[in-house]
């Protein structure tokens, strides 16, 4: 018995401890910068490149590298910059379509928010004929007709 609260005990002291290794995970999310998109690393990633550089500069003309390597490191750190530029702008356009896309949506939610009794939408699959027709166009469902006006 003294020994089933001794285990108890330790159990209890160990989570106890542990516990505050375990919390962050749960609602601590300020904890850690989670406002690091791919956009925000591939600019910090190119600030490091153009540090290097200034870096490769300072070297050679302090002449601690020879006029082969340098221009052959420079090349290389230019590439990268390169590189990494090419790679913000195709992550910015995938942030610009992604808020395209967005709006679209949101838009047809609108939409059908103020046309809720479309006759030509099939109900069975959800196919937008674009005419009038009895059965539907993509699954074959018979459309409820519409009232005439
Ligand atoms: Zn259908």
């Amino acid at each position: 018995m003294v020994l089933g609260v001794a285990i108890l005990l330790v159990i209890g002291m160990a989570a106890f401890v542990a516990a505050p290794l375990l919390a962050p995970e749960s609602p601590g999310e300020g904890a850690l910068p989670i406002d690091i998109t791919p956009l925000t690393d591939l600019k910090r990633r190119r600030m490091v490149v153009y540090e290097n550089l200034q870096d490769l500069d300072f070297e050679f003309k302090a002449g601690k590298i020879s006029p082969e390597d340098y221009q052959a490191l420079r090349e290389n750190h230019l590439a990268e910059a390169a590189q990494l530029m090419l790679a913000s702008q195709e992550q910015e356009e995938v942030t610009e379509n992604d808020v395209l896309i967005e709006r679209q949506v949101a838009a047809r939610r609108a939409q059908r928010k103020q046309q809720p009794h479309d006759p030509y939408t099939c109900p069975g699959c959800g196919f937008e004929n674009p005419l009038p027709v009895k059965f539907c166009g993509n699954c074959g469902t018979k459309l409820p007709q519409q009232a005439p006006k």
